[in-house]
């Protein structure tokens, strides 16, 4: 299994617009932050969790070249707002699946109406197969990636986080259900919301991250949805040995 970081930054990126603090002016490439969004590749699939706002730079930068499968955790604009850029993916393989629980595809068919309801005469449209996500039903993709969606929750806003086999990736929550913390169980690698050193109403920050792994006890975790409150090299050392930050273009294996 192999899960690359194609953004760590929280909603606004970072650095942010029109901001001159210390991380926004830093020169250190882990500090430059796109929106949140993760492959992972194992046997022969390749999945994409969320088309991120800089979806189409991500995957230019990154070189992706194919997608099996998207996962979308939730609606906000810095999750879906990419859909548009799996056009040039769907003009070479054809009609992508996209995963999303009941709530996601209501904002998702509200937000993106012109592929659901196309009403202008000529191509150019995303081509999407809706599938639709129930937590904790595993499916597989190919026959040895199964995928777990797990419940989670965003200040009021229930968000999917997804288990693939021993890694699990959850971003944006500021709750774990007690059904959810014992599907998380025995994981290799845990990737979690962390927005800052302080509190926020509907993200995880460094004290509540600490002690949702402590529970979990992952060999690995790694933090992610980032603001500019963190700069990497200076708060890396504020964190236990198995706890990094991620940033973007990180590769992790297991
Ligand atoms: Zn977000
Ligand atoms: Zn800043
Ligand atoms: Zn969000």
């Amino acid at each position: 299994m192999k899960l690359t970081f194609l953004g760590t930054g929280t909603s606004t990126g970072v650095p942010s617009i029109a901001c001159d603090c210390e991380t926004c002016s830093s020169q250190d490439p882990r500090d430059k932050r796109l929106r949140v969004s993760v492959v992972i590749e194992h046997g022969d699939q390749t999945v994409l969790v969320d088309t991120s706002s800089d979806f189409r730079q991500q995957a230019l930068r990154y070189g992706l070249k194919h997608l099996d499968a998207v996962l979308i955790t939730h609606c906000h604009a810095d999750h879906i707002f990419g859909l548009d850029d799996i056009r040039p993916l769907n003009f070479r393989f054809g009609a992508l699946g996209i995963y999303a629980n009941e709530h996601a595809w209501t904002d998702i068919r509200r937000i993106f109406k012109y592929i659901f309801e196309p009403s202008h005469f000529g191509g150019g449209l995303p081509q999407v197969i809706a599938h639709t996500v129930q937590p904790n039903a595993s499916f597989f993709l190919g026959r040895e990636l199964e995928i777990t969606p797990l419940e989670v929750i965003h200040g009021r806003l229930p968000v999917m986080a997804y288990r693939f086999n021993d890694f699990a990736y959850a971003t944006d929550l500021s709750e774990i259900p007690a059904q959810t913390m014992e599907s998380m169980r025995g994981l290799d690698v845990l990737v979690l919301d962390c927005l800052r050193f302080r509190e926020h109403p509907t993200h995880l920050w460094v004290d509540k991250a600490l002690a949702y792994i402590d529970e979990l006890k992952p060999r690995r975790a790694f933090l992610t949805h980032i603001a500019h409150d963190v700069l990497h090299e200076r708060d890396s050392q504020r964190l236990p040995p198995n706890i990094k930050w991620a940033y973007d273009g990180l590769e992790v294996e297991g």
